[in-house]
């Protein structure tokens, strides 16, 4: 699958850097970038909204829609499914609009591989050592926890090689124009 122009964008990043405020704040100055809503095996957070947030399904109707080659790419992620849905992304692209996925660095690649187009934009902390102590100083959690979120903070890092840009997210406001000249 190609597509003729870079108009589809995918955005990962490490948990706790910060990208929902980047990209809400981008969304609010572009209305011309269509954000694809992904499906879900998690639980509502609170506040958060069906078809806003993501679309919110169970384990048997997730794995019904990827036996249905319903999905561009899917990921599992601490336990629960996401994934893209594949009509979504292809019509709004036909339509000739930017689509902005938000998923994880393992979709992120999928994506590259199906559509070498694909724009890859990873949003990094300004410093891998202050994201660890913030996630080490929160003593709510467990050693066992701590140590699965670092592994996946050195996987997504791992990941983000293979990305198209690396951004740091310094300023929300550095970080959204950064990301504007990137999609021109
Ligand atoms: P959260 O549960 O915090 O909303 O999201 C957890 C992770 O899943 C985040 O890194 C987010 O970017 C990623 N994610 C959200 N939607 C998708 C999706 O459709 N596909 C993939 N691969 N990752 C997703």
């Amino acid at each position: 699958m190609s597509i003729d122009k870079k108009k589809l964008f995918v955005i990962s990043g490490s948990s706790g850097v910060g990208k929902g405020t980047v990209i809400k704040s981008l969304l609010s100055r572009h209305d011309d970038i269509k954000l694809s809503i992904s499906y879900t095996t998690r639980i509502p957070r609170p506040g958060e909204k069906e078809g806003i947030n993501y679309f919110y399904v169970t384990k048997t109707q997730f794995t019904k829609g990827v036996d249905n080659g319903e999905f561009l790419e899917w990921a599992e992620f601490s336990g629960n499914y996401y994934g893209t849905k594949k009509s979504f992304v292809i019509d709004s692209l036909e339509k000739g609009e930017h689509v902005l996925l938000e998923i994880d660095t393992q979709g992120a690649l999928q994506i590259k591989k199906q559509m070498p187009d694909a724009v890859l934009i990873f949003i990094a902390p300004p410093s891998y050592d202050e994201l660890v102590s913030r996630l080490r100083g929160r003593h709510t959690e467990s050693e066992e926890a701590i140590q699965k979120r670092l592994k996946f903070v050195e996987f997504e890092k791992n990941n983000s090689k293979h990305f198209d840009y690396i951004i740091v997210n310094d300023t929300v406001e550095n970080a959204v124009s950064q990301i504007e000249n990137i999609i021109g």
